[in-house]
């Protein structure tokens, strides 16, 4: 039988095991996984009516299953009366306590699919003169959960704890740390017990051990009203749903201990260190995204997605809120996208696009020119979005100089853009959140515009489009474009604007001889409602830029489209003026794989009721959001399409959030003063539900500081 076995110890006698233990039975009761409760030693027990000495604890579980439990679900092996250390009491009863044989009995015991075999006091309490808990541990050789009491000193009781648990060779999944008093009433002592889980969490990471949930105290389980305690126990349940999952998905992989299998426990060892010696690998030398080397933020390792989780080395599950920064609208490993990759890459996975051409690439352009604004009929494949970007701007420029107009190659951009990373694109980026002081005299200087005052949801202004009419009325002789994300402006800020400031720009535009780029890169294939954001003012641009969603996530690719006469003005020029070619050709342009990937993700998408779910996830994001606006620390809530985004008063603090968002079994990045959720259009409610009560409780509790 596949039986696992967790051991549950504690910091201390009170660090509440047996509350964390109980609520580990609730919560992988409702995932549907039997599990068990087994005290190899109890102290502190009281005869029954028939002289049976029964463990105080056993009311405690059988609470916490709301009467759900067979008989039996919570055993102790070994009961004594007097409440003290279990080599006293055993001594008191003429008795004596012997780890192996202990350990034997706990395995004779095992029934239910999961056994919590939960320790009694700290590590180093004495079983008889020679052994301690921990001799028992390393004859069992389960799997250790370590719960911290959440009160002053725990820092240290949970360091120690650990290096003892670590050096003796057991295999610590994760920490739990547990309030089991209500917090006190003064705000500084508070706040220190509130920083205890950003210090658990960073210092356990180092030892390779996950935080894994906070439980914070639950007054509703003191309550005498049996229904009112049953709020409690799911409440609790809740707070410990990723170690219940944890220990579910490891199953699979047999990951917990079976308790016979000490060869199998050897191989998790090694496990353990393999992982931590690839985070370390990783720290020496791999940047990330907007990242020191010498002083990295915390990465966590990911070793499969599925759906709209994220699967974790260690077991644990994360609800996705980011979609992949955009991209993966179709949630993770769809089949038809996978299958369409397998078939691809076995026909033809790349091919130069120089001088030949291939299905996958005429087959994605026939389905973008049906899908983007009407009045778009040429298409360039570039690799990525700031690649997209570039040929974008390269474009705009030489279109003007095929006409003659040599001063015509300034750009006009708006404050709180983002377009990408290269230099040309940062040229274009925010010119404070974009760095361009770290590149001042390199970046050409282009002008910027504020960023639209008027709020997609509040009546259109006609002077928020005075900015940009005045520079373009001023600067139209030495302007070649102006480039914005229509409605959504994403890394910058994640403004959302009223799509008549679009339509105001596109009549100006034409005005004063500007061409008008539209970067829906984030924006493209639904996102914000819309299948491009472009259609909420009904305006064609003359080049649109898309990429991220294009293969639903699967791959990097990028398309830019333009308008018939930016590509016949541009094609008809004289030799002098570049002679027609437009000087962008990337190694890998049209990919065969990414395009087939492209086909199969659109094909997808415009099969499903993609506008419906978009809308749905909508109004779920609103609901879940609401109550943010609350908290003293919210400037504001705003929600359009797929994309909830929280706006906070002060910049915040990335690593500490990630850490709170890892307990609570999500995946959110939060990015200067904003908080924001893109999941996969397939996220069902209570993905919704999960993330956005993250979310809140994340600046409830203060942990964005
Ligand atoms: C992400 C993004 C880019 C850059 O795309 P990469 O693929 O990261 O180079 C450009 N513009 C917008 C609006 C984006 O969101």
């Amino acid at each position: 039988m596949n039986a696992r076995m967790l051991f549950v110890t504690g910091t201390d006698t009170d660090a509440g095991k047996t509350t964390v233990t109980a609520g580990l039975l609730r919560a992988l009761e409702d995932l549907g996984v039997c599990s068990e409760v087994l005290k190899p030693v109890q102290t502190g027990c009281e005869p029954d009516a028939e002289g049976v000495l029964q463990a105080p604890d056993a009311d405690r579980c059988a609470d916490a299953l709301g009467g759900r439990q067979k008989a039996g679900r919570t055993r102790a092996l070994r009961c004594f009366r007097p409440a003290c250390s279990p080599h006293l009491a055993a001594a008191e009863a003429g008795e004596r306590l012997d780890a192996r044989e202990l350990a034997a009995a706990c395995r004779r015991a095992t029934g239910a699919a999961v056994t919590l075999v939960e320790g009694a006091g700290g590590i180093y309490v004495p079983l008889n003169d020679d052994e301690t808990m921990r001799d028992l541990m390393q004859e069992l050789g389960a799997p250790v959960l370590l719960v911290v009491g959440n009160k002053l000193g725990c820092i240290n009781h949970a360091l120690l704890s650990l290096e003892t648990l670590l050096g003796a060779g057991l295999r610590v999944v994760g920490m739990v740390l547990c309030r089991t008093a209500a917090l006190p009433d003064d705000a500084v002592e508070r706040r220190l017990l509130e920083d205890n889980a950003v210090m658990l969490e960073r210092l356990g990471a180092a030892r390779g051990v996950p935080l894994l949930a906070c439980v914070p105290f639950e007054p509703l389980l003191t309550s005498a009203d049996p229904a009112v305690r049953q709020q409690g126990w799911r409440a609790l349940a809740r707070s410990l749903e990723p170690v219940a999952r944890m220990l579910r998905n490891n199953g699979a992989e047999s990951a917990c201990s079976a308790p016979q299998a000490g060869a199998a426990e050897e191989g998790r060892r090694t496990d353990q260190d393999d992982a931590r010696a690839l985070l370390a690998f990783d720290h020496d030398h791999l940047w990330h995204p907007y990242t020191s080397a010498t002083a990295p933020l915390p990465v966590v390792e990911v070793v499969s997605a599925q759906g709209t989780r994220l699967r974790l080395r260690d077991g644990r599950e994360l609800v996705d809120g980011m979609s992949s920064w955009w991209c993966a609208v179709h949630g993770y490993s769809n089949p038809q996208l996978v299958r369409a990759m397998q078939e691809q890459a076995a026909t033809l996975s790349h091919v130069m696009f120089g001088g030949i051409t291939h299905r996958p690439a005429v087959e994605l352009g026939r389905r973008l020119l049906r899908l983007l604004p009407e009045g778009l009929t040429r298409i360039f494949f570039a690799d990525s979005g700031s690649v997209a970007v570039e040929v974008a701007l390269k474009m705009a420029i030489q279109y003007q100089r095929s006409r003659g107009l040599d001063d015509k190659t300034g750009l006009v951009a708006l404050r709180g853009a983002y377009h990408g990373d290269t230099l040309g694109a940062m040229s274009v980026c925010d010119p404070v959140t974009g760095m361009h002081r770290l590149f001042a005299g390199v970046l050409p200087q282009q002008t910027f515009v504020e960023r639209p005052s008027c709020r997609f949801d509040a009546p259109f202004d006609p002077a928020s489009l005075e900015p940009m009419a005045q520079v373009l009325e001023r600067d139209h002789d030495r302007l070649a474009a102006v480039i914005v994300e229509p409605v959504v402006q994403g890394a910058g800020g994640m403004w959302f604007y009223h799509p008549d400031y679009l339509k105001g720009l596109r009549r100006l535009c034409d005005q004063f001889d500007v061409l008008l780029i539209a970067d829906e890169i984030a924006t493209g294939f639904g996102r914000t409602g819309r299948m491009f954001a472009s259609e909420w003012a009904g305006v064609t641009p003359d080049i649109l830029c898309c990429g991220k969603a294009l293969t639903g996530g699967m791959l990097t690719l990028s398309a830019v489209a333009a308008t018939e006469a930016v590509a016949v003005t541009i094609g008809h020029a004289s030799p002098e003026r570049g002679g027609g070619t437009l000087m962008h050709g990337p190694t890998f342009m049209g990919n065969p794989l990414a395009c087939a990937t492209a086909c199969a993700s659109l094909d997808l998408l415009c099969a499903s009721p993609w506008q419906q779910r978009v809308a749905h996830i909508e109004s779920v994001l609103r609901d879940v959001l609401a109550p943010c606006r609350g908290l003293p620390c919210v400037r504001d809530v705003r929600v359009l399409g797929a994309i909830g985004v929280v706006e906070v008063d002060s910049w915040v603090n990335v690593a500490a959030m990630q850490a709170y968002f890892l307990t609570q079994g999500v995946w959110i990045r939060p990015f200067g003063y904003t908080v924001y959720l893109m999941p996969p259009f397939i996220a069902s409610d209570e993905d919704l539900h999960r993330l956005g009560q993250a979310v809140y409780g994340a600046l409830h509790e203060g942990r964005h500081r």
